[in-house]
């Protein structure tokens, strides 16, 4: 396993997850327009096209894969973290399709996500390290941030206060003013905290979904360790539930403030697909700072972090533009 995640760094492996037809749209009706070839492939017919296109991924978990099948992805690179890499795992997708389950789902049980057991899985390897005697000592701190019309806010403590970057030093990128929790010591601890932050999510409704996130939420872990020996290793887990790329078009009726949100949105996900090209073709000149979003994830992609991307996908009909467009997204990021 060591050398098989040695081997991950620096690269951005895309999956793409398609979740089942919602009971609403199989009573309508709705067709599955998405097919797969086995080995990673997706297949559709995008709009206005006779013949089918295909993408390739490092993997496809469809209807019959649930959360402990996303899980086995990740796991390894959450292991790492604890080794001292930062990794990043995204979910990319319309609204609807299924990123925030992907990301967070319930808070336990078997609908638990990404968030819930990573949390877990973290603690294990600690207690494993400690009780091994393969560490001496550890500390574990998490931020929850998000992103909204361009401006990064804390969702720590009372929430909603404004968060800036600063450059340079040590660390890269360095957030001033958000709240962290420290010395957090349980699986438990962390658990309440990502629900608390969940909650203060900032949501406004659009004709597609009631609660639709119109904001990207970062959750960043760092885990600190001292080995017998003295020596420290810090690593970051740092987990974005972004905000939903569908086009205008189809939000229905729109007024000043969803325009906005959804220039904004647009302009942060483009911003986020031209440093993956970036890092891609090796360009000497990476744009982190064109956007908060990639400002903030500057530090844990490309370099030698480790990302993993989830391209979530509506299977339905009615969004088959949407997901062919997400799916078009996740293959311009395989292969940095
Ligand atoms: P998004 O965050 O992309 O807007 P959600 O994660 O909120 O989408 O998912 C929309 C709805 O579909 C939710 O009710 C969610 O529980 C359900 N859903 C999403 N993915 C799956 C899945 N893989 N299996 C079962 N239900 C799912
Ligand atoms: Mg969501």
């Amino acid at each position: 396993l060591h050398n098989i995640v040695q081997d991950l760094k620096g690269k951005i492996r895309v999956f793409v997850r398609v979740r089942p037809l919602s009971s609403g749209e199989e009573a309508a009706g709705c067709q599955h327009a998405l097919r797969y070839g086995g080995e990673g492939s997706v297949l559709a017919m995008p709009e206005g096209r006779l013949a089918m296109k295909t993408w390739d991924f490092d993997g496809v978990l469809g209807v019959a894969d649930g959360q402990v099948d996303v899980f086995r992805e990740v796991q390894g690179l959450v292991v790492s973290a604890v080794d001292g890499h930062n990794v990043c795992l995204f979910a990319y997708g319309q609204t609807g399709s299924g990123k925030t389950h992907t990301m967070f789902g319930d808070v336990e049980g078997p609908e638990a996500g990404i968030s819930p057991r990573a949390a877990g899985e973290i603690f294990r390897v600690l207690e494993r390290n400690t009780e091994g005697g393969a560490m001496d000592s550890w500390s574990l701190s998490v931020t929850m941030l998000e992103i909204y019309n361009d401006q990064i806010y804390c969702l720590m403590g009372e929430g909603g206060k404004k968060v800036s970057l600063k450059f340079g030093g040590k660390e890269g990128v360095e957030i001033v003013g958000a709240e962290s929790q420290d010395e957090v010591v349980s699986e438990a601890e962390l658990l309440a905290v990502l629900s608390r932050g969940s909650e203060r999510r900032r949501t406004s409704s659009t004709a597609m979904n009631a609660d639709s996130s119109r904001s990207h939420m970062v959750v960043q872990v760092k885990i600190r360790s001292l080995s017998l020996t003295g020596k420290e290793t810090t690593g970051k887990v740092t987990i974005v539930d972004l905000a939903g790329s569908e086009r205008l078009s189809k939000l229905g009726k729109v007024g000043d403030e969803q325009l906005r949100e959804t220039r904004s949105i647009n302009k942060s996900l483009s911003s986020l697909g031209d440093v993956i090209a970036a890092l891609k073709k090796k360009s000497s000149h990476i744009p982190y700072r064109n956007h908060p979003l990639t400002a903030l994830l500057s530090d844990s992609l490309g370099g030698s972090s480790k990302s993993l991307l989830f391209v979530c996908c509506s299977p339905a009909d009615y969004n088959r533009s949407e997901s062919v467009s997400s799916l078009d997204f996740g293959f311009r990021c395989r292969g940095v």
